[in-house]
């Protein structure tokens, strides 16, 4: 089994709260963890 990075998250880079809400991990994303691995195309700037 790897070792998760992040013992907050998992390595999953997000958390869900008790409400089913989806949030980025704050631990991660401080520490510069989220880059490319959580990125979506639709946020890379592509317009119709
Ligand atoms: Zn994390």
């Amino acid at each position: 089994m790897q070792q998760p990075d992040c013992p907050k998250c998992l390595g999953k880079r997000r958390i869900m709260k008790a409400d089913g809400t989806i949030m980025p991990c704050f631990d991660c994303l401080i520490a510069g963890r989220m880059d490319q691995h959580d990125k979506n195309p639709k946020d890379s700037g592509v317009k119709i």
